[in-house]
């Protein structure tokens, strides 16, 4: 519609795959989900008895603040409330970052193949897009991951923001502290990072600290956001909960543009039981970390390039168009997700299930 404004016209709406809940009629108990990154232990039986709890409250609005949710991250993360804003999702904080900080007048970097919102929100901001080239895919240590010091000199003099996403999706791929030390020594005062940690609670890897260590205390970053979820390793996909952690000063200029309610009243409880269920965050965490490594050995026995990952998916390359080996799998009632629109048409990135779901998989791409 001629209408909308420039922005708006260029975009296309986000797309989520298949039409899940038709799909869940359809199937049933045989439609295998593994193509949205969630947690198909689910969440912690916490969750469950605190939504119970807080029923009879959802005629009032919700805390505007969240504060005992933030209360509760501020101690987990050794950071203050006041640097912590919340979201209806992490989705949600991206957008609302490029929109306080990115406007017409200014550019945003980030990478080819990041994660598809950073390139969503600097259109919705009206900001020029500065993308840049991925790592080669026979990159050692990150195959099309961020290439950050090709990053840091595509920042121009109107540069407000790079986004940056640690592990990345769809990539996997990740890079360490040193390396995201010196990025931020090469970049000059007047950008804003972001750093995307939604999967930062599977990394394992070693030299991998979260980017929240550089904002504690009085040396706190000043030009640093880092965006966490409750969706991915909480297994709260359907509540919506993300956060942003950064100064105090960044923090307020979010909290400037914020939807007063944007973040459930069941949402904020249900956070704060899943954070403090500690014993379940672990388990889905080893669980994910094991069956990633099985799963990844299974499909590298099958001859397929399974690319190196710190997350909870895998991103596969078939050496040939995926897109009928996504049909063939589709017809197995298998869901996983193409990734043709992400410029990867030989690929498909898969989630880590149950043994019994990364069998079902095996069996039908067999
Ligand atoms: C899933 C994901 C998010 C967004 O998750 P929300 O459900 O909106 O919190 C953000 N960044 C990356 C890289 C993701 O994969």
């Amino acid at each position: 519609m001629g209408l909308a404004n420039a922005a708006t016209r260029a975009l296309r709406a986000y797309d989520p795959g298949h039409d899940l809940p038709a799909l869940r009629r359809d199937y049933g108990e045989r439609l295998i989900e593994l193509g949205s990154n969630e947690t198909s232990l689910g969440a912690s039986p916490a969750v469950a008895a605190a939504i119970t709890a807080a029923l009879p409250d959802i005629y009032r609005y919700p805390d505007p603040k969240g504060g005992s949710l933030k209360r509760a991250l501020a101690a987990h993360l050794g950071v203050e409330p006041a640097q912590i804003a919340l979201g209806n999702g992490s989705h949600e904080l991206l957008m609302l970052i490029a929109q306080c900080f990115a406007d017409a007048q200014t550019s945003v970097v980030y990478s080819q193949y990041g994660f598809a919102v950073f390139a969503i929100g600097t259109a919705a901001a009206g900001a020029q897009p500065v993308c840049v080239p991925a790592l080669p895919a026979d990159h050692a240590t990150a195959p099309l991951g961020h290439n950050l010091a090709a990053m840091a000199a595509a920042v121009r003099d109107d540069t407000r923001l790079v986004f940056v996403a640690n592990p990345n999706n769809p990539t996997g791929t990740w890079f360490d502290d040193a390396a995201l030390d010196a990025f931020l020594a090469a970049l000059p005062e007047h950008v804003v990072v972001i750093v995307d940690e939604a999967y930062a609670e599977y990394v394992t890897a070693p030299g991998m600290q979260s980017a929240v260590r550089l904002l504690r205390g009085p040396q706190a970053r000043r030009n640093l956001i880092v965006t966490r979820t409750f969706s991915k390793s909480y297994a709260l996909a359907g509540l919506r909960v993300g956060y942003a952690i950064g100064s105090v000063e960044a923090i307020c200029v979010l909290e400037r543009l914020r939807e007063s309610f944007n973040v459930n009243g069941l949402g904020l409880v249900a956070a704060e039981a899943a954070l403090a269920d500690t014993d379940h965050a672990a388990r889905i965490r080893e669980h994910t970390a094991s069956e990633r490594e099985w799963l990844a050995a299974r499909l590298r026995e099958r001859g397929l390039r399974v690319f190196p990952s710190q997350t909870n998916f895998v991103l596969v390359d078939f050496g040939r168009p995926a897109s009928e080996i996504e049909a063939q799998l589709f017809r197995h009632a298998v869901v996983v997700r193409p990734m043709a629109g992400y410029g990867l048409p030989n690929c498909l990135r898969i989630s880590v299930g149950t043994r019994a779901e990364s069998e079902r998989l095996l069996e039908a791409l067999a």
